[in-house]
């Protein structure tokens, strides 16, 4: 039995992992940044804890990770999950649109993994997936920003790996590709049967098939395993 701490677990591929973790026993700790009704829901569906923090804002997220602490006794398991996405030319851009990707998705994990990765080199064990993309290896159109931050954690990944591995943490990471979710939502008929036809397997992949493969990471068959980007996308990328 594992204890685990997932950032955005209130809905979408945050939640199905929550939901994996908790169906393997593990006890799970579980970030989201607004949804309180849907957090709270799924938190008395599978026995796991919400807490609000929004992984901005580093002091918000030095206190969850002490109150996560405190309720599991110790985090084995970190997954970096929480991520917005926005679809705008590159030209459009804000100041505001590019520091609020960057900081969710880069700055975010950084906190969290920052705060997290102490109790892990104390304890001499632990386990970090993140959650990046494909667009972080192949880069997308209209989502510059998107993708510059999640190629930014597949350094993070690589570099932290290497740091860590002397305290017996692995990092890794996977990549979807178009999972359904909350965040694909938007799109048009069009759009979602172009992205089908571009992946392989035809479809689109399901938050479950993602939380599996993270699940795989942080476990023990996993040992041996780090430093690795794991694309769950159908062969989109490949
Ligand atoms: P959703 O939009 O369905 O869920 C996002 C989750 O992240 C929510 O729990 C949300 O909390 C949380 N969140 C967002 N911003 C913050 C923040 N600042 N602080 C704390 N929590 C935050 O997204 P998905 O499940 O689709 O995506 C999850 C991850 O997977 C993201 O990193 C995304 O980039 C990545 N991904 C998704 C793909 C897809 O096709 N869906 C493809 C490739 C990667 P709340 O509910 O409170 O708003």
């Amino acid at each position: 039995m594992a204890n685990v701490l997932i950032t955005g677990g209130s809905r979408g591929i945050g939640a199905a992992c929550v939901r994996a973790f908790c169906a393997r026993g593990d006890r799970v700790v579980f970030l989201y940044r607004t949804r309180t009704e849907d957090a709270q829901a799924l938190a008395t569906e599978v026995g796991a804890k919400a807490l609000q923090a929004d992984v901005t804002d580093p002091l918000a997220v030095e206190a969850a990770v002490e109150a996560a602490c405190r309720h599991l006794g110790s985090i084995d398991v970190l997954v970096n999950n929480a991520g917005i996405s926005q679809i705008k030319l590159f030209t459009d851009l804000s100041n505001e649109d590019w520091s609020r990707m960057l900081g969710t998705h880069l700055d975010g994990a950084f906190y969290v993994t920052r705060a997290v990765a102490r109790h892990m080199i104390a304890q001499q064990g632990g386990r970090i997936v993140n959650v990046g993309s494909m667009w972080g290896k192949t880069g997308a159109s209209c989502e510059v920003h998107y993708s510059t931050a999640k190629a930014g954690l597949r350094g993070l990944t690589m570099a932290l790996a290497k740091e860590l591995g002397p305290s017996h943490i692995t990092v890794n990471a996977v990549e979807p590709g178009v999972i359904e979710t909350e965040m694909n939502a938007s799109l048009d008929a069009e759009t979602r049967a172009a992205l089908c036809d571009a992946t392989p397997l035809c479809r689109m992949g399901t938050p479950a098939e993602v939380a599996a493969a993270v699940c795989f990471l942080a476990s023990e068959d996993a040992a041996f395993i780090t430093g690795q980007v794991l694309g769950v996308d159908g062969g989109f990328a490949i």
